[in-house]
C-alpha cells in the first residue's frame, strides 16, 4: 500500500495524540511510507473518540449560524436542554464566544458553511478508502444520517440547515411521517418530517475503527509509544522537539492533533487557537443494536440514538466546563426519558456512562495547516462534533500538503490556516 516512497530513506513524523485524526493520520502517512511513530497517554482511540454518537454525517452548517446566540439563554434555562456553560468557564473562554457570536454572522457562516462542508462532503469516500483492509472495515454501514422532527416548529427551525445542505448541493431528501414508518419502524410514531443524507455512514463501534486504524498503521511499521507529553519547542536548528514524561524525542516533522488537548502546544508555535472542550456525555443500553437500522438525531430534544455492536448509545449535550472539570452525569440522567419516548423498546437500565471533549472551534472548520512558526509542525485538531466525520479526509489533505502536492481541498485551505 505504500506510494512510492522508500520507508527506510522517508522522513520520520511524529503524530501527537491518538484519537480518531491522530490514527486516521498516522495510517495515510504510513501508507505513503513515512515512518510513524503515534504517541500517546492512553489507548488508541480513548479520547473524544471512544464513545461519540459514530455518525459520518456529512454536514453543511456551521454551529454558528444568523440569530443562534439569541437563542442561547433559553437553552441554558432549559433543564433537560442541549447547552451549558459553567459559569468560571465563561469567563476563561469569553473570547471563544465573542467569536462565535461573529461567526454567526450570514456572510461568516456562509464562509465556514463552504469550508466545513469541503471536508464533510468528502467524508464518506474517504473513509471508506482509509478503512479499507483496516480491522474496523466493516464496522462503517453505509445506511446514511437520518434526523427526525416531533413538530412542525422544530422542523421549520431547521429551514437554515436545509438552506445550506441546498446551496451546498448536498445530497439529502425531506421525508414524510410514513417514510420515516417505513425506515424505522421501531421509532414511536410521533414523527412528522425528517431530512435524510444516503451519503452519510453509520460506525458500530467507533473505538475499534480507531483501534483498528492504529494497528494496520502498526502493521506498516507505524511505533506507538505510551507517554504524557508535556512541551513542544523547536531547538535552535528550528526542529521540533516533545519532551514527556519518559523523554525527549526529536523527529523530522510532528504532527499536533492532541484533540480539545492541542491548545497548549499550539501556544508554543506560534499560534493561539480559540479552542474549547466541548464536552459531550453518552449512556449505552443493554437494547439489541437491530431496534435501529441507523443513527436518529431528534432534533427538538438534541439526542441522538445510535445502533452499536454492543447496544444502543444514546449522545447528547454541548457541555462547556473546562478541559479538567469533573463530568457532571445529572443532565444525561435527566434526557435518558426522552430516549425512550423516541424508541419505546428501549431497555433503560444504562450500562455504561461517559463524558468525552469535543474540541470546538467558534467557526466550526478545524485547524488543517502548518503552525506558524515551522514548516515542520502540522497542526490537525478542533474538528468539533465532526471529528469522526472529518477524520479520514482531514488526514489525506494533511498528508498532500505534507507531501507538497495540491489538496483536493486548495479553493478552501485558507479557512483552516493556523491564524484567523
Ligand atoms: C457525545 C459526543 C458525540 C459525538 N458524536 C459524533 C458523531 O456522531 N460524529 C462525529 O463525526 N463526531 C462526533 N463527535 C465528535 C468527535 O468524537 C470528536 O470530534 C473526535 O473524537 C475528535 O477526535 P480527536 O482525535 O481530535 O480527539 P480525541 O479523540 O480526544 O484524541 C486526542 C488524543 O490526544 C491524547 N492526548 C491529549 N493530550 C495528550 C498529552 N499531553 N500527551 C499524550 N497524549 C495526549 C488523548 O489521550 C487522546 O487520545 C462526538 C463527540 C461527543 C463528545
Amino acid at each position: 500500500m505504500t506510494e512510492g516512497r522508500d520507508l527506510q530513506t522517508s522522513r520520520h513524523v511524529l503524530v501527537l495524540g491518538a484519537g480518531v485524526v491522530g490514527c486516521a493520520t498516522a495510517l495515510t502517512l504510513a501508507r505513503r511510507g513515512y515512518r510513524v511513530t503515534l504517541l500517546d497517554r492512553d489507548g488508541p482511540g480513548s479520547g473524544a473518540s471512544h464513545g461519540n454518537a459514530g455518525a459520518i454525517a456529512p454536514l453543511a452548517g456551521p454551529q454558528a449560524t444568523p440569530g443562534l446566540p439569541l437563542k442561547v439563554p433559553g437553552m441554558l434555562l432549559n433543564p433537560t436542554g442541549p447547552l451549558t456553560i459553567r459559569p468560571t468557564q465563561f469567563v476563561k473562554a469569553l473570547p471563544w464566544f465573542l467569536r462565535f457570536i461573529l461567526e454567526s454572522m450570514p456572510s461568516r457562516a456562509e464562509a465556514n458553511s463552504i469550508a466545513l462542508y469541503a471536508l464533510t462532503g468528502r467524508a464518506a469516500p474517504a473513509w471508506k478508502e482509509l478503512a479499507r483492509g483496516t480491522p474496523g472495515e466493516s464496522l462503517l454501514r453505509d445506511v446514511g444520517w437520518l434526523k427526525v422532527f416531533s413538530s412542525d416548529a422544530g422542523f421549520q427551525g431547521f429551514a437554515k440547515e436545509i438552506a445550506f445542505m441546498a446551496r451546498r448541493g448536498a445530497p439529502h431528501d425531506i421525508l414524510t411521517e410514513d417514510d420515516i414508518r417505513q425506515m424505522e419502524p421501531n421509532l414511536a410514531p410521533i414523527f412528522k418530517h425528517g431530512v435524510f443524507q444516503p451519503d452519510g455512514l453509520c460506525v458500530r463501534n467507533p473505538r475499534r475503527l480507531v483501534e483498528g486504524l492504529a494497528e494496520a498503521a502498526r502493521d506498516l511499521g507505524a511505533e506507538f509509544l505510551r507517554e504524557d507529553a508535556k512541551t513542544l519547542t523547536l531547538d535552535p536548528d528550528g526542529m521540533p522537539v516533545l519532551t514527556t514524561d519518559k523523554g525527549e524525542h526529536r523527529p523530522d516533522q510532528i504532527v499536533l492533533s492532541a484533540g480539545a488537548f492541542s491548545k497548549k502546544f499550539a501556544r508554543t508555535l506560534g499560534a493561539n487557537p480559540l479552542l474549547e472542550a466541548e464536552r459531550g456525555y453518552h449512556a449505552m443500553f443493554e437494547t439489541p443494536e437491530k431496534s435501529l437500522n441507523r443513527s436518529v438525531y431528534w432534533v427538538e430534544n438534541s439526542l441522538v440514538v445510535s445502533p452499536m455492536e454492543t447496544g444502543i448509545r444514546m449522545t447528547t449535550q454541548a457541555e462547556f466546563g473546562g478541559l479538567d472539570g469533573p463530568p457532571s452525569f445529572a443532565r444525561l440522567e435527566r434526557m435518558i426519558p426522552n430516549a425512550k419516548v423516541l424508541l419505546p423498546s428501549l431497555d433503560i437500565t444504562v450500562r455504561e456512562t461517559w463524558m468525552g471533549r469535543r474540541p470546538s472551534t467558534p467557526d466550526s472548520v478545524p485547524y488543517l495547516c502548518r503552525s506558524p512558526d515551522s514548516d515542520r509542525v502540522f497542526f490537525n485538531f478542533g474538528h468539533q462534533h465532526l471529528g469522526l466525520t472529518m477524520a479520514a479526509i482531514s488526514a489525506r489533505v494533511l498528508a498532500d500538503m505534507m507531501d507538497g502536492r495540491p489538496t483536493e481541498v486548495d479553493e478552501t485551505l485558507q479557512a483552516y490556516r493556523a491564524l484567523r
